[in-house]
Order: C-alpha cells, then sequence, then structure tokens
C-alpha cells in the first residue's frame, strides 16, 4: 500500500451506503495491529430510501469477500435470486412483447453469437430472439434460482445477483459490523465544522458530543450533508438527459404462489417511465419511476395500482424524488460520499448498489496506488465520474431506442434533444455496419456491462445495423444456434426452486 491508510473513520449515515462502507472498511483493515477506529453515526430521524431492491452480480462477490454466509444473509433480508432483468412493453406495437437482459454465466459474455445470430435470422428464416442465446433469460422464463440443487452458496456457474430488501440487508451489515468492533452512534448530526484549509475538522451530533476522524465519508444520501452542504461541492443534474425524476413506491403488496417465485426484476413500460416488480420471499417489491413533468404523484399512483392490480386500500405508498445526477467530484478534502449522496441514476439496470461497492474498492484501490492525497483524489474522482457516465448511457439507450410513441414522455425520449456524444457516436456506427466493439471497448460503461449487454438491448428493441459483418461470423448456423437454445432451456428445468433452495431439499 502506497499511501497511509487513515488511523480513524468517520461514516455519517446508517443506509446500505454507510453499513457496506464500514463493513468493507472493517474487512480490509480490521485484522492489522494498527487498524482504524471507525465509527457510523446515524439519525434516529432521518429514514433510509428503503427500496433499493434489485442488484447486479458484483455484489455476490463483494458479499463473499467481507465473508458474509449467503443463505444466512438472504433469509435474512428476505432475499431472492436474479437471473435477468425482463423489459415489458418498451418495444412498442410492432415489436415483441418482452425481451431479456440476461445475467451472464462466466464467459458467457465474452462469447457472443451475435452476427451469426444476425446473418441466420436475415437469411435462413431464424426468428428465437438473440436474448436466448443466454442462459440467465432461461432461468428467468423457468422461474428457477440459478443453482443446481447441490451447490454451496456463493457457488454456481452464472454470475447471478440478488434482489433484496436494503433495510433488512442494512440491517444484517449492521449485526455483522458490531460484532467486529465498529463504533455505532444512534444520533442526529445537528452540523459540521471546517478547519481553516477547508477540511472538515468535527461533526457535532444533539447528544453525543464532536465526532473527529483523519477521513469522513458521507453516506447521507440525497442530502449530501457534508459533500455538498457543509463543502459546497456542486451537483451536476442528469435530468436534461434522464427525464424521470419521481418514484411511488407500494411496499406491502404480499407474495403470492410460494413456491414459484421468479428469478427476475420486470421493469414494464408505463405511460411516463416504467414500474418495477421485484420478487423477495415475502412480498413482491413494486413502484413506478416516471418524470414529474408529465404525471402527478396521484395519477402514477393510480396508474401503479391499475397496472399491478392492487386496490386503493391495499399496501403502503412512499413517494420518493431522485436527485439524478452525481457530485462534480466525489472526494473532496477528507470527505468521501459514497451512495446517494454522491449521485444517483434512476434504477432500471439496478447499479446503485454497484456504485457503492465501486466507490469504496476504487478508495481503497487509490490509497493503495498513489501515495498523495491529490494523487489519490485525482483518480479516484475521474474513476467514479466515468463509471456515472458510463451508467447514464447505457440506461439512457433503453429510453431513446424504444419504438414506443403513445405518449408524450415516450415521444420525447425518442426524438431526445440532449443525446451525448459518447453515446450518439455508438449509435451512428451500430447503424451502419454494427462495427462498435472497439467504441464499447472505450466507453466507461465498460466498468459495469459488457458488449453483450448492450447487443441485447439493441437486439430486444429491434434496433439492428444496416450491415452485416462477414468477418465476424463464427459459422454457427440456425441449426447450431437452436441447438444451443433447447440445451439451455432444457438445463435451466433442472434447476433448484428457490423456496426448495433456502429449506434445503432442492433438486
Ligand atoms: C426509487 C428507487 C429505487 C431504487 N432501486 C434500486 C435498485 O433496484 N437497485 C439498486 O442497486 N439501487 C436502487 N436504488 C438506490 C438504493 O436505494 C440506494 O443506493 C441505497 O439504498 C443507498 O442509499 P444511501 O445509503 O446512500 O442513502 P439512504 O438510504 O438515504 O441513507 C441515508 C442515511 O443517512 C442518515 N442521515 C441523514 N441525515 C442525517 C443526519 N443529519 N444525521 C445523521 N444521519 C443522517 C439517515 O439516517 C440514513 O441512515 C433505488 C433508489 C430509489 C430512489
Amino acid at each position: 500500500m502506497k499511501g497511509k491508510h487513515p488511523a480513524s473513520v468517520v461514516i455519517v449515515g446508517g443506509g446500505t451506503a454507510g453499513w457496506m462502507t464500514a463493513s468493507v472498511l472493517s474487512r480490509a483493515w480490521g485484522n492489522r495491529e494498527d487498524a482504524p477506529v471507525i465509527t457510523l453515526v446515524e439519525s434516529p430521524q432521518v429514514a433510509t430510501v428503503g427500496v433499493g431492491e434489485s442488484s447486479i452480480p458484483p455484489l455476490r462477490t463483494l458479499l463473499s469477500i467481507i465473508g458474509v454466509d449467503e443463505k444466512k444473509w438472504m433469509r435474512h433480508a428476505n432475499a431472492t435470486f436474479k437471473s435477468a432483468l425482463k423489459l415489458s412493453g418498451w418495444g412498442g406495437k410492432s415489436s415483441r412483447p418482452y425481451y431479456y437482459h440476461p445475467l451472464f454465466c462466466w464467459g458467457e459474455n465474452e462469447t457472443s453469437f451475435f452476427d451469426d445470430w444476425l446473418h441466420a435470422r436475415r437469411h435462413e428464416g431464424f426468428n428465437e430472439p438473440f436474448d436466448f442465446c443466454f442462459y440467465g433469460s432461461h432461468l428467468a422464463e423457468a422461474g428457477k434460482a440459478p443453482k443446481m440443487g447441490h451447490e454451496a452458496p456463493n457457488a454456481g456457474r452464472m454470475q447471478y445477483a440478488y434482489h433484496l430488501d436494503a433495510a433488512l440487508c442494512a440491517d444484517y451489515l449492521r449485526g455483522w459490523c458490531s460484532d467486529r468492533g465498529i463504533r455505532h452512534v444512534l444520533d442526529h448530526v445537528t452540523g459540521i465544522s471546517l478547519d481553516d484549509k477547508g477540511r472538515v475538522a468535527n461533526v457535532h451530533t444533539r447528544q453525543s458530543g464532536d465526532l473527529k476522524g483523519d477521513i469522513y465519508f458521507d453516506c447521507t444520501g440525497f442530502r449530501g450533508l457534508i459533500i455538498n452542504q457543509a463543502l459546497g461541492e456542486p451537483f451536476e443534474s442528469y435530468s436534461d438527459v434522464l427525464f424521470c425524476d419521481s418514484a411511488v413506491a407500494i411496499s406491502s403488496f404480499p407474495q403470492t404462489g410460494v413456491g414459484s417465485l421468479g428469478s427476475e426484476t420486470t421493469a414494464t413500460a408505463l405511460s411516463a417511465g416504467w414500474s418495477w416488480d421485484i420478487p423477495l420471499q415475502n412480498r413482491h417489491g413494486t413502484g413506478y419511476v416516471f418524470s414529474s413533468g408529465e404525471l402527478e404523484p396521484d395519477e402514477a399512483e393510480r396508474e401503479l395500482r391499475q397496472h399491478i392490480g392492487v386496490d386503493v386500500e391495499q399496501g403502503d405508498t412512499h413517494l420518493i424524488k431522485m436527485r439524478v445526477g452525481r457530485c462534480r467530484r466525489a472526494w473532496v478534502a477528507n470527505c468521501v460520499s459514497v451512495g446517494l449522496s454522491t449521485g444517483f441514476i434512476e434504477p432500471l439496470e439496478s447499479t446503485s448498489i454497484f456504485c457503492i461497492q465501486s466507490g469504496i474498492v476504487e478508495y481503497l484501490r487509490c490509497l493503495g496506488q498513489y501515495e498523495s492525497e491529490a494523487e489519490q483524489q485525482t483518480a479516484y474522482n475521474k474513476r467514479i465520474g466515468d463509471l456515472f457516465e458510463g451508467i447514464r448511457d447505457f440506461v439512457l439507450a433503453h429510453y431513446h431506442l424504444s419504438g414506443r410513441d403513445d405518449s408524450e414522455f415516450w415521444r420525447a425520449c425518442r426524438h431526445h434533444a440532449n443525446v451525448p456524444d459518447s453515446l450518439q457516436t455508438i449509435l451512428e456506427r451500430w447503424d451502419e455496419d454494427g462495427d462498435v466493439d472497439d467504441l464499447l471497448l472505450a466507453h466507461p460503461s465498460t466498468a459495469i456491462v459488457g458488449k453483450t449487454s448492450w447487443l441485447c438491448i439493441f437486439a430486444g428493441l429491434d434496433r439492428l445495423p444496416g450491415r452485416e459483418r462477414k468477418g465476424a461470423l463464427k459459422g454457427a448456423t440456425s441449426k447450431d444456434l437452436m441447438r444451443r437454445i433447447e440445451e439451455l432451456r432444457a438445463d435451466a428445468a433442472l434447476h433448484a426452486d428457490h423456496f426448495a433452495y433456502f429449506n434445503g431439499n432442492s433438486g
């Protein structure tokens, strides 16, 4: 490690971001003789966001490195496995009713059959969807967990993810941290003092005195209590690019049909955004991410209830205003912001928990790579900035390429005036001859999705290249592709049912 690790750490905020930060730092430094003192303060008055129920595969790796037992935490957080994102109604009238963005098996992302698939489709009348060339889509179709009955926790060939109750997951990590000596202060932070160099000197609490550290993690959610309010770092909004800025969530829609849990997050396009449906062990998490420029909250709630078939009396609703964009810099002076305080891109691709994970991991990486704080900060801020820009473009592609034109919202997305150059260049080349490999490799979204994810979105929305890349063909015919699809389908059917897996009698 080039830079020294701090002697004392203060984390403000006890949502997913705060407790993940505490867990990872404790795992990284906890066993050293000179382990830092880590204090986490959270307000009993300010609730956490409390949604955030769908993740992507790297969370599995992180939890396994921390040393959390998969079956135990999944039971605690009512979690289920996720194999794919199902995008329903995004294509418009002439398209398939839904398509998948599957999670991939190890290696599957790198060996795409897209060019062969396109050739077979155009010249051999092959009409199976591109996303069916991947295992995750078949697990979702079959409603199976990405586990065979005998597979141990954290094992398996799929890079699967989880659906989870974010509040319960944070609660699990809280217990894990308290067993490892993290100091937990339940108190409201009333102010932040800066020293004469503009660095954080103290965090003042209502009843527990002042908290002092060498480094402060701002995990206070959309408020950005330290990074924005105390240090004055500007927030750069993406509202001219991504139009959804609000969400209404219904949190207590009970789980039905126990034993037949799906393994996909469903995102259904509605009139001014999309609705999520996330299967947990005890309930469905549902909500509507929408543009407040197009719908009032009560209109959004009515449309959501109609869509999921829950009447007005059932289910507690929760309106959330979303601050979409990112802080210009995530690490300023001696404060690193992690979680919603750094930034947020609407949850269509479930990337926010991953941004938390990247925020902490990149912090440790920069400490290891550079000696001076200035170098560490410059590298960190560039990596986090790129991460957000990459996700922004990927999420925007879903809207901009949609075939829907049945509302002002969808027409505005299709005829978007502010598509960033970083995305526009990819789309132009794609339309021409599909030769976008080099552009995607250089695009900042590589930190989170590979080329095949982009291809699934393009193909799912029927946006196919004008010309074929003959040189890229691998020689798979429509027969070969069909055989592969049938094998995946048959294999998926052998997988475990979610509840059977947890009850230990899967197979
Ligand atoms: C509608 C919606 C859907 C989402 N869906 C997903 C998803 O599917 N997948 C995904 O990965 N992410 C999702 N997210 C994002 C996810 O919820 C967050 O990234 C995650 O919960 C982290 O939040 P946080 O810890 O940064 O902030 P919060 O949960 O807001 O926590 C803030 C913490 O700061 C504390 N605090 C605030 N002020 C003070 C104070 N003065 N003194 C002391 N403490 C204070 C609060 O008490 C709280 O503990 C979604 C977000 C929204 C809005």
